[in-house]
């Protein structure tokens, strides 16, 4: 069993998700593009790497959990790239949320060089990732998969086989259709209980429990209503998946109404000033058109 792993992109996933690895006992070298974070990571008992390539070359499993699919394609594929330093018989988790036909490219890629490729995305937050709770959606050959199933156990609870390369990514952007309805939809509730002039904390209590009650609710709801939208998600990384979920549906000649329309409200939040912001903040422009300013931003 693989126990010596090389991780590459330690931000507000990658890092706790490193620290879970470490606890499980496995041999970590690590690669960041800013260098604080590395070093607190050596402090946790890792080692560093000076390039995508380096922490490659001295690892069995590379993971990585970088923002976008041109970020992926530059620490894989590029100069310096993982590819370039992988053996034969490696395998390459790509974790971070990017363009399925992206992954398809790299599995197709990495093979050529007898290196071994699963797209295998997360969901659950920041929260699921430092409790280690992430639900793991993995595309690639399954016995692939079943090698590193040990070492997703490390990092999340839910974890499940989806298909050939990109069914996993194409899996995340179905739950981050979900996802950024879901928190549009709490945004315009607790807007509309606002103006009512309803408890918020009791609505959410009351919603909770029936039929609207939803783990986005539960999670986010409690810091939307005290205008608390430190990320978290960022808005900037879910506007970047709505337009690789429209993308995917153009391909694959699928209409998406209401998706479109939350793709929008995000890109005004950006246009606000407010991508750097927790994708709940949504919420600040509801309000906005309500009149309501309680959480108003810049
Ligand atoms: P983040 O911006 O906090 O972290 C990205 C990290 O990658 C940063 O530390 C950055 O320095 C590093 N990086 C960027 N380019 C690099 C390069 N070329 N070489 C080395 N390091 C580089 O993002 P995040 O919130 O951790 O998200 C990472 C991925 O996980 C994204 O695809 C995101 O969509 C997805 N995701 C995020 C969440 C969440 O709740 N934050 C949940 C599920 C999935």
């Amino acid at each position: 069993m693989a126990k010596i792993i090389g991780f590459i992109g330690l931000g507000i996933m990658g890092k706790p998700m490193a620290r879970n690895l470490l606890k499980g006992g496995y041999a970590l070298t690590v690669y960041n593009r800013s260098q604080p974070v590395m070093e607190e990571l050596k402090r946790d008992g890792a080692t560093l790497g000076s390039s995508p390539k380096d922490v490659a070359a001295r690892s069995e499993v590379v993971i990585t959990m970088l923002p976008n699919s041109p970020d992926v394609e530059a620490v894989v594929l590029g100069a310096d790239g993982v590819l370039e330093g992988a053996k034969a018989g490696t395998i390459l988790v790509d974790m971070s949320t990017i363009s399925p036909l992206v992954s398809q490219q790299i599995y197709g890629e990495a093979k050529k060089k007898g290196v071994k490729a699963l797209d295998a995305p997360v969901s659950g937050g920041e929260k699921g990732a430092i409790e280690g709770i992430l639900s793991i959606m993995a595309g690639g050959d399954q016995e692939v998969f079943e090698a590193v199933v040990p070492i997703f156990r490390a990092m999340g609870k839910t974890i499940t086989y989806m298909g050939p390369a990109g069914a996993g990514g194409f899996t995340k952007l179905a739950n981050q259709v979900i996802v950024a309805i879901n928190l549009t939809a709490i945004g315009e509730a607790l807007t509309l209980g606002a103006k009512a002039g309803l408890d918020l904390e009791r609505l959410i209590q009351a919603l909770s429990g029936g039929m609207a009650g939803s783990r986005c609710l539960e999670m986010k709801g409690p810091q939307m209503i005290k205008g608390n939208f430190q990320p978290g998600f960022k808005t900037d990384l879910h506007y970047k998946d709505l337009g690789l979920i429209m993308e995917a549906a153009r391909a694959l000649q699928v209409p998406l109404p209401t998706t479109s329309i939350v793709q929008e409200l995000f890109s005004a939040l950006r246009v606000k000033g407010r991508g750097g912001l927790d994708h709940s903040a949504v919420i600040t422009l509801l309000e906005e058109l309500a009149g309501v300013h309680a959480h108003t931003q810049s």
